[in-house]
């Protein structure tokens, strides 16, 4: 099959067109994933640069150069794009180095043939689509599978264009017009448009997957703290137990409870209260170790989980925070807030075991330290893995 150029050419830039619209209004709605806007644009830049390029069906050298230079700079909005998505910056210095180090090199007469600018083309947009590839391999923050399509695609045109230089040296096209009658160049435009309409839809579902994994996170944080919620807590916590390989290891919990808590909001103020809150979620992060996890549970009520802790471990971990948090809550914005915090502590050998029976044998502890925080002497819980600590 063989398509004409000019047939072959406006269906390119009409379809084109089409996705770079799509994608500019699905930007335009949500206003929240900037890099769905700049692939449309860049859409929008390739089906103009297509467009002066390729429309015509003798181009004129001056619209050839122009539009070349913009397809290049289409695909340096698409590199744009990608470091938009992984969170990084482009500098437009590198944007704009293509598509004007193309004209400036066209124009000095560097590429003065037909065939050294396609080859010049190509080597710059498969750059760009290697870089694009780049800055989406690399983001390790966030783990969005959707991204790795787009890698592969980008790396395939990349390599699209490169395949030209090889093809270019062993049959040198110096005319516009011959080139535009081959089957191969017919099939090439078609192939990347093909690829160009693919990535369009994984750039979609990019953006949908953020935006889920997003709102997971958030139904997973407490929005005070920013520590994890209860619900984060008890969905580790389940996955803890059914892990198969940590099940013969020893596991503790701790439930902290900031001590006369409404009458710190009645005295200082909630704004104040907030900021206590904030405080203990620090100090915690910072004194529990790396495989801990601290959690709000809600209101002035914490809780972690300290996989491989034993009951000594476990209190040396809660001692830790309670002193920390004494200390660093004494005095709160110049005022003498003096907040402290209650912790009940409770192990079990094994972490396959039951762990709300563990979390309810924690909340005795920590009722145990409450009452014992209003009577100098400290009580210990009945069962002897059960620990309770209070700031008195
Ligand atoms: P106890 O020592 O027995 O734990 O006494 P408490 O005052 O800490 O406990 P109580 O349950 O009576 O009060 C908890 C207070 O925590 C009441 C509520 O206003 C306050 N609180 C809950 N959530 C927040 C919050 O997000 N911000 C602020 N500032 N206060 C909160
Ligand atoms: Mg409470
Ligand atoms: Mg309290």
């Amino acid at each position: 099959m063989h398509l004409d150029m000019q047939t072959m050419s406006a269906v390119n830039v009409t379809v084109t067109a089409i996705l770079g619209g799509v994608l500019l209004f699905t930007w335009a709605r949500e206003r929240e994933s900037p890099f769905v806007g700049w692939w449309g644009l860049a859409l929008a830049t390739m089906s103009a640069g297509v467009l002066m390029a390729g429309g015509p069906a003798t181009p004129r050298a001056d619209f050839l150069t122009l539009g070349m230079a913009t397809i290049v700079l289409s695909d340096a909005l698409k590199w744009k794009a990608a470091k938009e998505f992984a969170h990084g910056r482009a500098r437009l210095l590198w944007i704009l180095l293509g598509p004007v180090g193309f004209l400036l090199a066209v124009q000095s007469g560097y590429l003065h043939s037909f065939h050294q600018r396609l080859g010049g083309l190509c080597t710059i947009l498969a750059v760009y689509n290697f870089a694009a590839a780049f800055a989406l391999s690399r983001m390790s923050d966030e783990d969005l599978s959707s991204r790795w399509p787009a890698v592969t695609l980008l790396i395939v045109i990349g390599l699209g264009y490169l395949s030209w230089l090889p093809l270019d040296l062993a049959m040198p096209i110096n005319e516009a017009p011959w080139a535009f009658a081959s089957v191969w160049f017919s099939t090439v435009i078609l192939l990347t448009l093909l690829l160009r309409i693919a990535l369009a839809f994984i750039v979609l579902s990019m953006a949908k997957e953020r935006q889920e994994l997003e709102q997971r996170v958030e139904a997973l944080t407490d929005a005070l703290t920013g520590l994890p919620n209860r619900r984060a807590l008890f969905e580790v916590a389940d996955a803890l137990g059914q892990d198969r390989q940590l099940k013969g290891d020893a596991i503790s919990v701790l439930i902290f409870d900031l001590d006369h808590f409404k009458q710190t909001n009645d005295r200082f103020g909630h704004a104040l209260g907030d900021r206590v809150l904030k405080l203990f979620a620090t100090t915690a992060s910072v004194h529990l170790n790396g495989t801990s996890l601290i959690a709000r549970l809600g209101g002035e009520e914490f809780a972690a989980i300290l996989p491989g802790a034993d009951p000594l471990e476990a209190v040396g971990a809660g001692e830790a925070v309670r002193h920390a948090f004494a200390k660093s809550a004494a005095f709160v914005d110049g005022l003498p807030v003096g907040a402290t915090v209650s912790v009940g502590a409770a192990s079990d050998v094994s972490i396959a075991g039951d762990l709300n029976a563990l979390f309810r044998r924690a909340d005795a502890a920590l009722y145990v330290a409450k009452r014992a925080g209003r009577n100098p002497s400290t009580e210990i819980p009945a069962r002897s893995s059960s620990v309770s600590a209070n700031p008195n």
